[in-house]
């Protein structure tokens, strides 16, 4: 069995979650998802902007997209924007990426979701609303970055993507929101001095999405130029360390295989589980009035390809 931090995560949420994510695919997909599918995309494309834009219309083409309270051509938009230019500014960063490939240690088989540069070092790319000392400490703990250390024992650099609050359906955040001077149409994001006095109320707001006009070369040189952009970009190094911690990680991931053999759907719920993240999208079937597997509900989900599963088609 090909092990994963994803697996790994979903079979610590809820075992029954898993057993459903390896017979099901969903038909939607959040916005969050499409955000890292469009950047994981685009990070390791010759252009990364429109390779992200591409992908978007890719995945808004054949999953449906969970909304709230934007339109669907809006979302899809915005998220395409987003992920290009969180995309050329990482790639500015870091040069070009590839994507670590699987790695077999200690008779372990792991499917890494790193990047790599030319030069070696490998990322751990997290999109975050906010970054503060229990978010940081929470994805340093998590598997997407113990995992790893333990599955490749090799340190790793942990970069924090700080793409803002999701409201009424779009991240707030100067990736995606600026301010136009109202004469001579500058983009600025914050004062140069003063940076506690905001600007008044004659400047307009702006969503990059419908600024096309605006290279994003340009709106990342302002986001430089008003010294916003290192706030919204944070890299810590995660050296690998063969101590109690990879070692107790490895002994779990062992214990992890026997667990995801014996899942199933009738596996307990895990109430606790079920609303984290965003809820968990097998929701529809646990919480129904009446007895209800995923299959029951094919307008929300479809079984795996020739009813395999997922391990199975690998
Ligand atoms: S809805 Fe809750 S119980 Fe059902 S699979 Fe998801 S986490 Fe588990």
């Amino acid at each position: 069995m090909i092990l994963s931090a994803e697996k790994l995560w979903t079979l610590d949420s809820c075992e029954r979650r898993y057993a459903y994510s390896q017979r099901y695919v969903l038909k939607s997909i959040s916005t969050l998802g499409m955000l890292y599918a469009a950047l994981e995309s685009a990070l390791v494309a010759p252009d990364p902007e429109q390779e992200a834009k591409d992908a978007t219309m890719r995945i808004a083409a054949s999953q449906e997209l969970v909304l709230t309270d934007i339109n669907r051509v809006m979302a899809v938009r915005h998220i395409g924007y987003l992920a290009g230019i969180v995309a050329v500014a990482l790639r500015e960063r870091m040069g070009l990426l590839k994507k670590v490939q699987c790695c077999t240690k200690d008779g372990l088989e792991w499917e890494s979701g790193l990047f790599e540069t030319e030069t070696g070092i490998k990322h751990r790319i997290e999109l975050v609303s906010h970054l503060d000392d229990d978010r940081l400490r929470g994805i340093a703990h998590s598997w997407r970055v113990v995992g790893e250390l333990a599955a490749l024992e090799e340190g790793l650099t942990l970069t924090a993507v700080v793409i803002g609050p999701q409201r009424g359906g779009r991240r707030h955040s100067e990736w995606s929101k600026g301010l136009l001077h109202p004469q001579h149409h500058g983009l600025r994001f914050a004062r140069r001095n003063q940076k506690n006095v905001g600007f008044n109320d004659t400047w307009i707001k702006v969503w990059r999405e419908q600024q096309s006009d605006i290279p994003t070369e340009k709106w990342l040189t302002e986001m430089k130029r008003d010294g916003v952009l290192d706030g919204l970009i944070l890299s810590r190094d995660i050296p690998f360390k063969e101590d109690n911690r990879t070692a107790s990680a490895k002994r779990d991931m062992v214990m992890a295989i026997k667990a995801m053999k014996g899942a199933s759907e009738s596996s307990p719920m895990r109430r606790g589980s079920c609303d984290d993240w965003g809820g968990c999208p097998f929701a529809p079937a646990c919480w129904n009035a009446t007895p209800a597997s995923p299959a029951d509900l094919p307008r929300l989900y479809r079984i795996r390809e020739q009813d395999k599963p997922v391990e199975a088609q690998a």
